[in-house]
């Protein structure tokens, strides 16, 4: 049977998400509700509006469950950015989920680089990916149970920490599908 990959879609990159996840097989479910998160193997949270995503998971009473949340997650940008443990540059009562112990910051290439695409290597991949970086986020480490997967001037791009992945770039709009394989590959009960 097919993972089942879930996608929050609250707002934001979440149907490009699905569609990458059906090209490796899995089985996306849009998720748009708190339950649904049993129903599923693991969980991608999009990128998008981080301030937005946020208050809709508190409206919707997502909080609790996603900091409970015992399955894979990968947080791509906003995603990235929800599920730090510290935000730099965010409104003073934003949601950090606190699942990666990351201190991010928002929008950290300025207004003038709004979004570009450039091959990062990443320590798990054989190939850089082309990543597209859209008002993207930087990161650094809070502790050492972070690895790092990818930096970009001395920030953390890519990291992981047990189940959780984080991303500050789009890899659902790189045409490159490796990510999401090992994603799903991780997903797998
Ligand atoms: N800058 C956005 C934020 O702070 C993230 C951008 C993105 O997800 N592409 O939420």
């Amino acid at each position: 049977m097919a993972v089942k990959v879930g996608v929050l879609a609250l707002q934001g990159a979440f149907a490009e998400h699905a569609d990458y996840l059906r090209r490796c097989g899995a089985r996306p479910i849009e998720v748009r509700l708190p339950e649904q998160l049993d129903e599923v193997d693991g969980l991608i949270i999009p990128g998008g509006e981080s301030t937005t995503i946020g208050k809709l998971l508190r409206r919707f009473g997502f909080e609790q469950p996603l900091r409970e949340f015992k399955k894979p997650i990968w947080g791509t940008c906003a995603g990235m950015i929800l599920l730090s443990k510290e935000i730099r540059g965010g409104l003073p009562d934003q949601l950090a989920l606190d699942r990666i112990d990351l201190r991010v910051t928002r929008n950290a290439f300025g207004r003038q680089v709004d979004s570009f695409t450039t091959p990062l290597e990443l320590s798990n991949l054989e190939e850089p990916i082309p990543a597209v970086f859209i008002r993207a986020p930087l990161a650094e480490p809070l502790s050492d149970r972070v690895e790092v997967l990818a930096e970009v001037d001395g920030q953390v791009a890519a990291a992981r920490q047990d189940k959780i992945w984080v991303s500050s770039f789009h890899p659902e709009l790189s045409g490159d599908l490796r990510l999401h394989r090992a994603f799903v590959e991780s997903c797998k009960p």
